[in-house]
């Protein structure tokens, strides 16, 4: 397991259960500091923690310069990104699930493997070669969650790998009833004169094309019941001047969602997206934002800091349980306060 990023978080977070809020509950306890006594007859030896300034729980900006060729790694990262590895505490909500995420080797899908694990879910990710250290660690957290784990490291932007990776999740899972699509390419450049055509092609295809071969291969295995759950972003509304190539492809992944919603479920099949304002990942370490913006990243949101994927998790797994039957077509913002996702 990669090293958690905030060490003074470390104890207070290690041995908490507390259902599945235990990562806000652990984070408020250590924002506030240990938990008051409240020993009196016929109560319980402690009270619960206290609330936390959510402002408070995480590192803030300014963040170290701290170029990786893309890819990159989420271990080599400082801080490196909290996924939950030592909060998430799952509680059944995806018991005898099978899923496959794209991108689940760090950050924000990650953050979803692992949860999905710890709440009962067999997990297949995807990811690039050159990520297989931090594949291997994903492995290893869903594994000791007693899930099976199964890694098919491959290039989205082939569609014929593409079909693989679907045929190779349903055969080592025994089938696919949630799949996350997630995976990313984020290059800044200040000017659209700047953006090459080969860049235009890595980001249409690894975000856009990919996502439709992933739902055209999937769609024949997915029961009615099961989820399709798509990585959005902020920027689908409030696109960023500097990743205007990659805010276009958010919004029509943000499209798409609300469209194939509509499609799929006559099939009995849910659409949702998820929107996330700034977060604490590789993407952003690796050409993802400029220096300046790296430097004060999440500084200009109301929460005046980036958000970590740990964050995110219990988002994924809503979307994904079958408690949120009644959800689909919509994108879930998780921003920091910046408006609407
Ligand atoms: P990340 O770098 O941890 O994840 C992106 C992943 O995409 C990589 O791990 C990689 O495995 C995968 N990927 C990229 N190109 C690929 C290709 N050609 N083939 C196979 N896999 C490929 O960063 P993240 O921020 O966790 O990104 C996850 C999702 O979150 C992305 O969809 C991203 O657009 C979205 N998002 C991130 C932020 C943020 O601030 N970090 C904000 C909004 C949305
Ligand atoms: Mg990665």
């Amino acid at each position: 397991m990669t090293e958690h990023s905030i060490p003074s978080r470390r104890g207070l977070l290690r041995g908490l259960a507390a259902g599945g809020l235990a990562t806000v509950a652990a984070t408020q306890a250590m924002a506030q500091g240990a938990d008051q006594g409240a020993a009196s007859a016929g109560t319980p030896t402690k009270s619960p923690p206290s609330l936390g300034n959510p402002q408070n729980l995480y590192v803030k900006p300014p963040f170290a310069l701290q170029p990786q060729p893309w890819p990159g790694l989420q271990s080599k990262m400082h801080p490196v990104p909290d996924c939950g590895e030592k909060s998430y505490v799952g509680s059944g909500k995806l018991a005898g699930r099978r899923a496959l995420i794209t991108g689940g080797d760090s950050g924000i899908g990650r953050a979803a493997a692992i949860a999905y694990a710890r709440e009962g879910a067999d997990v297949a990710i995807n990811y690039l070669p050159a990520e297989e250290p931090d594949a291997q660690d994903v492995a290893r957290l869903i594994r000791d969650a007693g899930r099976k784990a199964v890694l098919i490291p491959g290039d989205l932007r082939d569609e014929a790998f593409v079909g693989r990776l679907v045929a190779e999740t349903v055969r080592q899972l025994g089938g696919l009833d949630a799949l996350v699509s997630n995976a990313a390419y984020q290059h800044a450049q200040t000017s659209i004169l700047d953006i090459s055509t080969e860049q235009l092609d890595q980001t249409m295809k690894t975000n856009v094309y990919a996502l439709f071969w992933l739902v055209k291969a999937a769609l024949p295995h997915l029961p009615a019941g099961a989820s399709i759950v798509c990585t959005t972003s902020i920027n689908t509304e409030t696109p960023g001047k500097a990743i205007i190539d990659y805010a276009c492809t958010k919004a029509a992944i943000a499209n798409l969602v609300r469209g194939l919603a509509k499609q799929v479920i006559d099939k009995g099949i849910r659409v949702n997206g998820v929107a996330p304002g700034p977060f604490w990942t590789p993407l952003q370490v690796t050409g993802g934002q400029t220096e300046e913006g790296l430097k004060h990243f999440g500084a200009n949101t109301p929460m005046g800091r980036p958000g970590q994927p740990a964050e995110l998790a219990e988002i994924y797994v809503l979307l994904a349980a079958s408690t949120s039957s009644y959800v689909t077509g919509q994108i879930y913002g998780e921003t920091g306060g910046v408006g609407w996702p």
